[in-house]
């Protein structure tokens, strides 16, 4: 993995996921667009495929998680509900226990694999928010370090490989069941 970024650059203590950051290769993977329906929303797609395929890292009954392709910082997930839902008070009771419960886990399984000093999580509701695709609900979970905002205006306009999403993607599944 030459050609990836070191990790001298890089906030926090040495992780397993520095070396997802490529600043200098700007690669786009695969569009950021406004799905019009729900067969081209990533977030309905990705759970049709398979785990590896489709980055996710763990499938509730009602909710799923899912590598961010378009990361604040490294670790970063996202919990989804499996239905193409807007807002947060479209869930049902079932569905909302979901989410809240694997974000809970999302951030113990960081904890194991990444050691954050902290988190962000949140919901971006409607566009104006800064909801990128603002069509179906998605929480985030993002991981953080102390020092890490200085890197931020680096890793906000970085892409990461898939392959390397990939190698993320199957550390954090492992350890989820741990
Ligand atoms: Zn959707």
């Amino acid at each position: 993995m030459s050609d990836v970024e070191q990790s001298d650059s890089l906030p926090g203590v040495p992780d397993a996921f520095q070396r997802l950051w490529t600043p200098h290769r700007m690669v786009y993977i695969r569009g950021e667009g406004k799905p019009a329906s729900t067969g081209e929303c990533p977030f309905c797609v990705s759970p049709q495929r398979s785990d590896e395929d489709g980055l996710v890292v763990a499938r509730g009954e009602h909710a799923y998680v899912v590598m961010n392709l378009f990361p604040y910082s490294p670790g970063h997930l996202l919990v989804c509900p499996y239905r193409h839902v807007r807002d947060y008070t479209d869930l049902t009771t079932d569905e909302t226990r979901e989410v809240a419960e694997l974000t809970q886990q999302a951030m113990r399984v960081l904890r194991r694999v990444s050691n954050p000093h902290g988190f962000n999580l949140g919901m971006n509701q409607g566009e104006v928010a800064g909801a990128g695709i603002a069509a179906h609900l998605h929480q985030h979970v993002v991981p953080r370090w102390a020092g890490d905002m200085n890197f931020m205006p680096v890793v906000g306009r970085t892409r990461a490989l898939p392959q390397l999403l990939g190698d993320a993607r199957s550390q954090l599944a492992e350890a989820w069941g741990l």
